[in-house]
């Protein structure tokens, strides 16, 4: 890059040489920069030339009186009134685009004046001194451009001597003098011109060049900047990842010292069992003493067993070496299995508590999944609910609905703390403040349940409340078996029977979902349906549409919830019928839907047959 000003010449910076412009857009924006700097010098020398011009007017008097009224004319009708034309057009848009062409008019008309006057009284030598003004006023005063001033000069010049010599008023050896006078002026003049345009568009060229040097180490600190940031957010959050991984490691390390140590506890009460009986066993000749202690020896050694399982069972879920074996299999089957098992537990029949079960499909209905699998993950579920369950009932089943089974395992027992849920599904975790030494366990059941369940495609969730019970889902999606479609037709035949098309249902649900559902599940029946997506509109909708025959009303919903809508419609109209749509399991929902005057409830998920058959009986 050059650095020395001196080194730019018309050539290096790529200029015409005769006419000076620059071979680009650079030209344009030059122009425009030239004149933005050029207009009030401008301005000021046409003020003092047409000054200058009137003021000579009484050289005229004091000189040539007797040409006054000639010369005058020249001054004001013609010279000025050109100057002030163009010194008025500068204020204008227009003279941006023709003010060279003006200036040089100006130029050959403030110097043809001058030369019509010496022409006339050619003796009077004063005179011939205004032309050099003209010259030297039209190169370096009145801003006009080198080229376009040489163009101007030289065209004053001959209009000068053309006129003279058709005039033949100034002797030829006067004209030749003045013309060496004119000449060199002109030759001067575009010199000078030559090289103020010269500096005026170097300075310009040079400007641009550090404009664009300035940009360019703007660009590069902005460049510099992103880069910081993105590497400062990198390392953030590789920091962040590595405390995460840090952490993670330290609760694994901590887990697995539990473990060890719950392990150490798990294995050695029973191994104290079956050694400390084996070794009265040795000493007694009793025979029945001699069966009880092998009944406790037996027992402990189920107990190592089934701990040993749950080990194997983790073991392979950490190394991801459970395999599922599916098969079709009767699912009611399985459940009534599982129910005749419980019910006959000792731990069971000792605390009284009654099992529950309820089944959505009917019997012979099979699926296929892992069958040994499924009833481990059930039997852990109903294992722990009666363990954690002192009095009252355990209560299990199923619902079906789109190729999803959802099973729950709900009871009466100890329930769990808000701040202990998210903690149970957590290897070797256990809740101390729930367990009794009857209860204890190996802190393994519920997330060996959860993998296996993941491993089937479901998921498993929980809700509980302290004191009260809690309930264990899990859903299990199942691919659609022919029995399972045997099913379903049964139910769309019950659904046939019903014909509502002069009905109209108010549907009060927030879920887009669901509204979805209950209005393919009632299609068949072709009831009108009109749906609100909260409370408020719910009330609203009552109070519009008198033809509303049933209202479903969801209990959770923004704005206004269910309840506090029941009441609202219950005054409005209280032989309505409403419907109330509670969470499974939340028997909450079901008092306070019954107490804000609901007839009837229904559980969701929806099973389709119970809601058609509750619906019947409020239409039919
Ligand atoms: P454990 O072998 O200890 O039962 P789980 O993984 O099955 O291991 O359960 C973890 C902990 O979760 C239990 O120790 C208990 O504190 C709590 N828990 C599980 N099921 C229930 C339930 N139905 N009611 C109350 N607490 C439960």
């Amino acid at each position: 890059m050059k650095s020395d000003p001196q080194q730019y010449t018309a050539g290096s910076m790529g200029l015409n040489p005769v006419t000076l412009s620059f071979p680009d857009e650079t030209e344009r924006h030059f122009l425009r920069r030239y004149l933005h700097d050029s207009l009030f010098q401008l301005r000021v020398a046409f003020v003092l030339i047409v000054l200058l011009y009137a003021l000579f007017g009484f050289l005229d008097l004091m000189k040539v009186p007797e040409h006054v009224a000639y010369f005058h004319r020249i001054r004001f009708a013609y010279v000025i009134p050109f100057l002030l034309l163009v010194y008025v057009l500068s204020f204008t848009k227009f003279f941006a685009r023709v003010w060279q062409e003006l200036l040089m008019l100006s130029f050959i008309v403030a110097g043809s004046g001058i030369a019509l006057m010496i022409i006339e009284v050619p003796e009077n030598f004063a005179y011939y001194g205004g032309m050099m003004l003209i010259f030297s006023a039209g190169y370096f005063f009145i801003k006009l451009r080198f080229f376009a001033a040489s163009v101007a000069g030289w065209l004053t010049l001959l209009i000068f001597d053309a006129v003279a010599i058709v005039a033949g008023t100034i002797e030829p050896l006067t004209l030749v003098t003045v013309n060496f006078f004119y000449i060199s002026a002109n030759v001067i003049g575009m010199m000078a011109a030559y090289y103020i345009e010269l500096y005026a568009r170097r300075d310009f060229y040079l400007n641009k060049q550090l404009t664009q040097e300035q940009e360019k180490v703007l660009e590069a600190n902005r460049t510099l900047e992103q880069k910081v940031v993105e590497r400062t957010a990198q390392l953030t959050q590789r920091n962040i990842e590595l405390i995460a991984a840090k952490e993670q490691a330290e609760r694994s390390d901590n887990f697995k010292s539990l473990f060890l140590a719950n392990m150490s506890h798990e294995i050695r009460t029973p191994m104290n069992g079956i050694l400390g009986f084996a070794e009265l066993i040795r000493g007694a000749d009793d025979p029945t003493e001699i069966a009880e202690n092998v009944d406790v020896i037996i027992t402990n050694g189920k107990h190592l067993l089934d701990l040993i399982n749950d080990i194997v069972d983790i073991s392979k879920i950490e190394a991801g070496l459970m395999e599922l074996k599916k098969r079709t299999f009767d699912l009611n089957g399985l459940m009534r299995e599982l129910h005749v098992f419980f019910e006959n537990d000792p731990m069971v029949l000792r605390k009284n508590l009654e099992i529950r079960m309820c089944l959505d499909l009917p019997d012979g209905v099979r699926i296929t999944a892992d069958r040994m699998r499924l009833k481990q993950v059930l039997d852990n579920l109903l294992k722990n609910a009666c363990k954690f369950t002192r009095q009252g009932h355990v209560e299990f089943g199923y619902r079906y609905q789109n190729d999803i089974l959802v099973f729950s395992v709900k009871d009466t027992g100890v329930g769990i703390a808000e701040e202990e849920k998210e903690m149970i599904f957590q290897r070797f975790m256990q809740v101390a403040t729930n367990i009794t030494p009857n209860e204890e366990g190996s802190g393994l059941g519920l997330t060996i349940s959860k993998a296996i369940v993941n491993a089937m495609g479901g998921d498993m969730w929980m809700e509980s409340t302290l004191g009260e019970g809690s309930t264990f889902y899990f859903n299990l999606p199942i691919e659609p078996s022919e029995s399972i479609s045997l099913h379903t037709d049964f139910q769309h035949t019950t659904l046939m029977e019903s014909n509502w098309s002069d009905k109209t249902i108010l549907v009060a649900e927030d879920v887009a979902t669901n509204y979805l559902l209950v209005k393919k599940s009632l299609r068949k029946t072709d009831v009108q349906l009109v749906w609100a997506k909260t409370g408020l509109e719910a009330v609203e909708a009552v109070q519009n549409n008198p033809a509303i025959d049933l209202v479903l009303m969801d209990i959770r919903m923004p704005v206004m919830n269910g309840l506090d809508a029941t009441r609202e419609i219950k005054e409005l109209r209280p032989n309505l019928p409403i419907i109330a749509q509670t969470a499974y399991a939340m028997d909450g929902d079901r008092e306070n839907s019954i107490e804000a005057g609901c007839d009837d409830y229904i559980s969701k998920p929806i099973n389709l047959k119970l809601f058609i058959e509750l619906i019947a009986k409020y239409l039919d």
